[in-house]
């Protein structure tokens, strides 16, 4: 039925499995790090929906003031001070951030700020690494043009290609190629956007110095740097990544986390730039549902949850642990040709000899054997990101048993896909 109303059976194209093959599944409900289909089958859920989920489904306090704040009212299309009070605990936690503008998704925290960046400094130009995802809108699709060095061709059917010759695209840990994109169109250059921790190419972690290097490159050629930290944010560390790796941004975007598994998205960088912004300023961004009091609700709690001593020990414990046993588990089964990157409760899991650098190294990956992969842990009841090029969470809601059933599944799994 989901074939015949919606495009391709989904609302977002990874969910229709074609990365990994096999039946997508139809969830019916979630609790803790488990989620079952429709048929009552049950899973282990590894993908936390892409991320929000960090305190895993249905949290008690996260639903009960979700309930509470909706007999209040679930939208007044004006201020309240859930908005303020979620403002607070981000502007108190990342450092970049001295004021924040909510919205409604990631996509339109990063068009936003790449508006705001070009309006800061009258340039035109936004550079972004190959591989790297920032929401949909027209510009940031741009990938890289084969043969076109640097010129980017719009990654997608319906972007003009006058837009995506506006985005710049350099392989990432590249810095040479930073370096000569900046010696070529620095003064052409509104912002720098990046991912501090790619997760949409499957995790491939900065090189030691590279964020503190396009910190330096961005700021000699006065153009921003735009973090986006729709997945790292209150991920790696309460105050994202920048606080994790010590490199300040001039602009940050926020989703996923911050809205508690409600749809949210964020903005905010430095008193003077958020300053040109309507009504403040001239760069006009608006939203109906932005600010939306279920979502603020939502995200209150999940980051008051967060705030508490020893939470990102404990994530980064459990990121560990299912790396080692998922490395463990590859080398009982005599299965080559497997890595795992992790970065604290991110990990990937790819069908490469080596951990990939960037998005031409993490193409080499045999997304054959993940398919494979994919759906024999399916089949052992653990749900996994449905693409190579994707990322594993994990949440405060995983248990002993959840590492146990993976484990068990993997060591099969890995067998099956040799
Ligand atoms: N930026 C990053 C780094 C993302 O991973 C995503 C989505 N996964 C987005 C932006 C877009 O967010 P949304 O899907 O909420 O529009």
């Amino acid at each position: 039925m989901a074939q015949q109303l919606l495009p391709g059976g989904v609302d977002s194209p990874v969910r229709a499995f074609n990365a990994v093959g096999g039946e997508p599944i139809v969830v019916a409900y979630g609790k803790g790090a488990r989620i079952w289909d429709a048929d009552g089958n049950e899973y282990v859920d590894w993908v936390g929906s892409w991320g929000p989920l960090i305190l895993g489904h249905a949290h008690p306090a996260v639903v009960k003031i979700i309930q509470k704040a909706a007999e209040r009212g679930t939208s007044y299309g004006a201020t309240t001070e859930l908005e303020v009070e979620l403002a607070r605990i981000v502007c108190d936690a990342v450092p970049s951030i001295d004021k924040v503008r909510f919205v409604s998704s990631g996509t339109e925290a990063t068009m936003s700020a790449i508006r705001l960046a070009r309006a800061f400094t009258g340039r035109d130009k936004i550079v972004k690494f190959e591989g790297g995802y920032h929401g949909h809108s027209d510009g940031l699709l741009a990938k890289a043009g084969s043969g076109v060095a640097t010129l980017a061709l719009p990654d997608s059917a319906g972007v003009p290609a006058s837009f995506a010759a506006e985005t710049l695209v350099v392989p990432f840990n590249d810095r040479p190629a930073v370096e000569q994109v900046f010696a070529e169109h620095g003064t052409e250059v509104a912002a720098l956007i990046t991912e501090p921790v790619p997760a949409n190419m499957g995790l491939v972690p900065p090189d030691a110095g590279f964020l503190q290097f396009l910190r330096d490159v961005t700021a000699a050629h006065g153009s921003l740097l735009i973090f986006d930290e729709v997945i790292t944010g209150f991920r790696l560390s309460f105050g994202g990544a920048q606080l994790y790796f010590g490199v300040v941004p001039d602009i940050t975007c926020l989703g996923k986390i911050i809205g508690g598994g409600l749809p949210v998205g964020a903005y905010g960088g430095r008193a003077d730039i958020m300053a040109m912004i309507a009504p403040s300023g001239p760069v006009y961004q608006a939203g109906t549902l932005s600010g939306n009091p279920l979502a603020m609700a939502a995200g209150i709690v999940t980051l008051r949850t967060l705030s508490n001593p020893g939470v990102y020990r404990a994530l980064d414990e459990m990121g560990a642990r299912l790396a080692d046993g998922l490395r463990e588990a590859a080398r009982e089964a005599e299965c080559e040709g497997v890595t795992v990157a992790q970065m604290g409760s991110m990990l990937t899991l790819f069908f490469c000899g080596e951990s990939p650098r960037d998005y031409a190294s993490a193409k080499h990956a045999d997304t054959e054997r993940y398919g494979r992969f994919f759906r024999a842990m399916l089949d052992g009841g653990v749900y996994l990101p449905p693409s190579q090029f994707e990322v594993m969470f994990a949440s405060l809601a995983h248990q002993q048993r959840d590492f146990d059933q993976t484990l068990a599944a993997a060591r099969t799994a890995f067998a099956g896909s040799r």
